[in-house]
Parts: structure tokens; sequence; C-alpha cells
């Protein structure tokens, strides 16, 4: 059986999270014929998983649905790897200053939300990303910024404002949404980390 690669499936952007990573296990050496993308709707899905994609949406919504869902613990305590967008960004954190988002505390870092202000309410930018030869073109939607990272925690891209993809052990975040750009090599990239 190959890699396990859920999408949380509450609220947000799931469809593309989804199809980015069907595509891009059936690029990698053992998706092979049978990659398994589920959606995750369950609280008892999410120790069987490999890796977690937590789409962007709303994190207010998302933080209130996980805990409706009984999921707080076994997504705080998940030692897959976590490929986190936007709204995603700010649940894995560690802190993101709104007390209607409990953070899961995945990656140590402090986010602030809607960091682009209301005029910018999306914008794209090409992106050098660590790891990556070539610049990414990111799509920016109500976008988070992260403000201080833990000493475990390797930026991978950042802009004036702040820093917008990070890497810590297996998981991965990025501000922006790598699942709406028709390019896989982020997924990739976090695949690779994970081994497959
Ligand atoms: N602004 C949203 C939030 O803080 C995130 C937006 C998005 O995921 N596209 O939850």
């Amino acid at each position: 059986m190959g890699v396990r690669v859920g999408v949380l499936s509450l609220q947000g952007d799931v469809g593309e999270h989804v199809l980015a990573f069907e595509r891009a296990l059936a690029a990698s050496s053992t998706g092979g014929r049978s990659p398994s993308v589920v959606p995750v709707r369950h609280a008892e899905q999410i120790p069987d998983l490999d890796a977690l994609a937590i789409p962007g949406g709303e994190s207010t919504t998302l933080s209130r649905l996980i805990e409706r869902n009984g999921m707080y613990r076994p997504l705080a305590e998940f030692d897959g790897g976590v490929f986190a967008t936007c709204a995603g960004m700010v649940l894995v954190a560690t802190g993101a200053g709104d007390p209607r988002v409990r953070t899961l505390g995945l990656v140590e870092m402090r986010v602030e939300r809607n960091a682009f202000g209301r005029q910018a309410e999306s914008h794209e930018a090409c992106l050098d990303v660590a790891g990556l030869a070539e610049p990414f073109r990111a799509v920016f939607i109500r976008a988070p910024v992260a403000l201080d990272i833990g000493p475990g925690v390797e930026v991978l891209a950042r802009v004036p404002r702040g820093i917008v993809a990070v890497r810590e052990g297996r998981h991965m975040a990025f501000a922006f949404h790598p699942e709406l750009a028709g390019d896989l090599r982020l997924h990739r990239l976090f695949l690779e980390n994970l081994g497959v």
C-alpha cells in the first residue's frame, strides 16, 4: 500500500487539494497506479494517515469545526506530515493572536491573520522558495504571515511583510495557495521530505 494522504474536509478548497496531491503522487515513484488521497471528516481517520493537507478557508470557522468534530487532539498529536495552506498555516501555528482560533501547535511560530490588509485581499507574487530552482507563482488570498518562528523552523520564503513559507520537520506551511497554482513542485518537495 502506498502513502496515505488525507485532506481535512471541513471547509475550504478541499477539491483542489485532493486533485493536486493525486497528481503529485501519480508523478512520484511510489504513487504508481493507486495513490490514495482521502477526504478526512472524522477524527478516527487521522492516526492512519502518513500526511494531511489542511486547506485554506476561514481559520475561525475551521477551528470551531475541528472542536465540534472532536478532531483537536488527534490533529495536535498527529505524527505524519502536515501540508498547511493559508488558514491551515494559521491553524498549525503555536499562536494566532485571535481567541477564536485554537491553534494546533504543530509548527513553532506566531502568525498574524489577514496580514496584507484590506487593499490587498488577494494578489500574486513570484517567490523564491528554498529548495526550488525557479521562482514559484504564489496566489495570496487574505493571507497570514509568520512573525516569529522557533529555532527548529526553517524559512522557505519571505516577502517584505513577513515569512510566508516554513518547514519544521515533516510539516510545511504556506501563507499562499500552492494547490491553486497548477504547479506541483511544493507538493513534491513535501512528499520528498516525507521520503515518498
Ligand atoms: N483569512 C483567512 C483566515 O485567517 C485565511 C484565508 C484563506 O485561507 N484563503 O482564516
